[in-house]
């Protein structure tokens, strides 16, 4: 069994970043400039933009970290956007997910501008992607590509089962893996919590791609020998002997499915590292949209 090792390769890939960086300052070109607006205080939310925000200062980038109170309206917000759409130093940005229940989210998305959306959660975004034309892919089954492609790991003809129909991951997988492209080819089947006889389907996996937010779901008797594993699930489980109180968990359980697996992403450090050196990734690709 071979570990997808996310930190590893994230950590390769942000270097190749900062190589950029250092090369775009040096023909004194525009640094690139991330900003991240979060809504309310929410924990998990905040550890992510944090990380985020340290990522792209760790390359060189700009950052703007914009943090507004949870009774922000909705009305607020579209103005905090219009203003990021239109300040030409700001090359992307993103709205950290989920948003405070009286905004609607779809709402937001649609306002920001799709040439800053780093996210790629845009309708033109999402379109462009669908069609397979140059866009800005949603950071985490852009990361997943990019975590197969480094590790060799051949899609074409293959059986893959994408577990999670979500809009940020499984849905665009299921698209990105049977596209005609290095990492996809595939033919894929997309499962979601109204799929009948699943284990009959992930036994018939070359690939399987679980994001679908249950700890421990894929066990080792829904999949069969040399399968590729790729657990997108974070869950914060209870654990008492921790000092924050608790642990990650993936979809996969990990100890028992890794006997079997080929290849498999361990949680954490799996898809979750990659996912930030995507999004700057795409923050890059949008500077250089810009220049
Ligand atoms: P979601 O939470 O929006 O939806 C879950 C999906 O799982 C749904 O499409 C549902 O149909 C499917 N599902 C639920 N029960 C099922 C069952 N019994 N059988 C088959 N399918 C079932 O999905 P999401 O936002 O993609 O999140 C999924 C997990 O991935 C969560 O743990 C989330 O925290 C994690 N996640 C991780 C990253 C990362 O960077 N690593 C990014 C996004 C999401």
């Amino acid at each position: 069994m071979i570990l997808l090792d996310g930190k590893k390769t994230s950590a390769d890939i942000k270097e190749e970043i900062a190589l950029e960086v250092a090369e775009l300052i040096k023909n004194d070109k525009k640094t690139p400039h991330l900003a991240a607006v979060i809504v309310g205080d929410d924990g998990a939310s905040l550890t992510y933009v944090n990380a985020k925000v340290k990522a792209c200062e760790r390359v060189g980038f700009e950052s703007t970290l914009i943090r507004l109170p949870k009774e922000t309206s909705e009305e607020e917000l579209l103005n905090e956007i219009e203003i990021l759409n239109i300040d030409n130093d700001i090359d992307g940005f993103i709205v950290q997910l989920p948003l405070p229940d009286h905004i609607n989210e779809q709402k937001i998305i649609m306002a920001i501008n799709p040439d800053k959306d780093v996210d790629g959660f845009h309708p033109t975004n999402v379109g462009k992607m669908a069609l397979n034309l140059p866009t800005f892919i949603s950071a985490t089954p852009f990361g997943i590509l990019e975590l197969l492609d480094r590790y060799n790991i051949k899609t074409s003809g293959k059986n893959v089962v994408v577990i999670g129909r979500s809009h940020i991951v499984g849905s665009p997988m299921s698209i990105l893996l049977s596209q005609k492209r290095k990492i996809g080819n595939a033919t894929v089947t997309l499962a979601h919590s109204r799929t009948k006889n699943l284990p009959e389907l992930t036994k018939q996996a070359d690939i399987i791609i679980a994001a679908i937010g249950i700890p421990e779901f894929l066990k080792a008797d829904m999949v069969k020998e040399d399968v590729v594993i790729v657990d997108v699930g974070i869950t914060r489980v209870a654990d008492a002997s921790r000092r924050n109180g608790f642990r990650l968990v993936g979809d996969v359980a990990f100890n028992e499915v890794s006997k079997k697996a080929s290849y498999i992403t361990p949680v954490p450090g799996g898809v979750g590292p990659m996912t930030i050196a995507m999004l700057l990734k795409n923050t890059l690709m949008a500077n250089k949209k810009n220049d």
